[in-house]
């Protein structure tokens, strides 16, 4: 089947839904996402803690957001309502939970390898990728595109959000790895090898072992992401592949939005001795909330949910109505089907100070996976965030550590990777 050029669509139904063939064949049972609870309201923190966060440098790495861009009617400037339209950023939600920016995703569902929607893959990836740079070109006093590590904090300074892009999944690169200076050049920085299931470049945590960890074509993609200073991202990638990195990449390699197998035994989360191995190696561990504890949810869920799936194909763009009737259609079964146990703040908190545990302060950061189908109860959207500093501070956490990992960790990752970029731009060739 022709994949259409829009992917709209990865953001109409939340990942573990879009997934649930890939997740069928790991053990781990599909449940559905938890009914969005009222967003968090100013004030949430002591003023203390809001003074802390609001001093520091925020970035989140995995922003599912431009998924959203090209939705009928909707705009990034307004303020949108989880509960309403399950989206969970947008630059006023920013602005209250003082989230300065991050890596803004080109996402792509992966699709079957043939060349033909591999093409449709490539030309959809590159159309996200202008529609990211389109909202920073519309909105110039609002967003600005980083190119460097050390940008991030010059643009937080002028007021502005902070924009840098990465690619989830690097199907649409085909055969071809020189295509990622491409995407360099619009603004990439980091890019990832799979998504939930395997491709030409990486076996899927989520997919039966096909490679053994980083095919020889995904280790070409690794040398050209050293050589072009792209970080390399293992999230999503099996526990080989991840292995592989570590052992060949020149600069220290990053997960953008993981969490802790000890906390949640999922494999999309990673193990103590991976996570002391990527520590070791330099890299960093970004906490996503996601897949940060088992849910429980009436079975009919699942079936209920696959048939408004249905009803509404990913391959489709809809009209601004459609998307409407379609919103309102999911919010009566998320009101039908309430979660009867989920993931919650104290959850995404586990994770997190398990990772700074195991891997240490320095190699610790968040990617919550918003509009991806991050947040959870007590964390629903990116006004919440200050929370994450507080539960830091009474974690003991000092202000210079909390800075690592709102910011510090990943941009120290990202000049890495620019100066090994500049040492073999600088290399004499053989
Ligand atoms: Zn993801």
């Amino acid at each position: 089947m022709i994949h259409t050029i829009r992917l709209a669509a990865a953001s109409r139904w939340p990942l573990w839904l879009a997934s649930t063939a890939a997740l069928a064949l790991i053990a781990t049972p599909v449940t559905a996402r938890p009914v969005k609870p009222k967003p968090a309201a100013a004030g949430i923190v002591s003023p203390e803690a809001m003074r802390v966060h609001r001093s520091l440098l925020t970035l989140d790495t995995h922003l599912d957001t431009p998924a959203l861009l090209s939705i009928p009617g909707w705009s990034i400037l307004d303020r949108h309502d989880a509960r309403r339209d399950f989206s969970t950023v947008d630059v006023p939600r920013m602005r209250e939970g003082h989230l300065d920016g991050g890596f803004w995703a080109i996402f792509t569902p992966q699709g079957p390898l043939t060349p033909q929607a591999t093409r449709a893959a490539r030309d959809a990836a590159i159309i996200r990728g202008v529609e990211i740079r389109e909202m920073v070109a519309a909105n110039p006093k609002v967003f600005a595109l980083a190119d460097k590590a050390a940008d991030a904090a010059k643009i937080a300074a002028s007021g502005r959000i902070v924009v840098y892009m990465s690619i989830e999944n690097a199907w649409p690169l085909g055969d071809d790895v020189t295509l990622l200076d491409t995407f360099y050049r619009m603004g990439v920085r980091i890019s990832g090898f799979a998504h939930f299931r395997d491709n030409q470049f990486a076996d899927s945590a989520t997919d039966k072992e096909k490679w053994g960890g980083l095919s020889p074509a995904g280790k070409a993609l690794l040398v050209e992401m050293n050589r072009i200073g792209v970080v390399p991202d293992l999230s999503h990638s099996s526990d080989h592949a991840l292995e592989d990195a570590l052992a060949l990449s020149k600069s220290p390699v990053i997960l953008t939005h993981s969490g802790c197998r000890a906390v949640f035994d999922h494999p999309r989360n990673i193990d103590d001795a991976h996570l002391r191995a990527l520590s070791a190696q330099g890299g960093v561990i970004q906490i996503n909330t996601v897949y940060v504890k088992a849910e429980k949810r009436d079975p009919a869920a699942v079936e209920a949910f696959k048939a408004l799936m249905a009803k509404y194909p990913e391959t489709r763009a809809l009209t601004a109505q459609e998307h409407a009737a379609m919103l309102a259609e999911r919010r009566a079964m998320e009101a039908k089907y309430p979660l009867i146990d989920g993931p919650t703040f104290a959850d995404v908190s586990a994770n997190l100070l398990h990772a700074l545990k195991v891997a240490g302060v320095d190699h610790v950061g968040i990617g919550a996976d918003w509009d991806g189908g991050g947040g959870v109860a007590g964390m629903e959207d990116v006004a919440s965030l200050p929370k994450i500093t507080e539960m830091l501070l009474k974690a003991g956490y000092s202000r210079e550590d909390i800075a690592k990992v709102w910011s510090g960790n990943v941009l120290r990752v990202l000049a890495a990777a620019e100066a090994e970029a500049a040492r073999e731009a600088a290399a004499p060739t053989s």
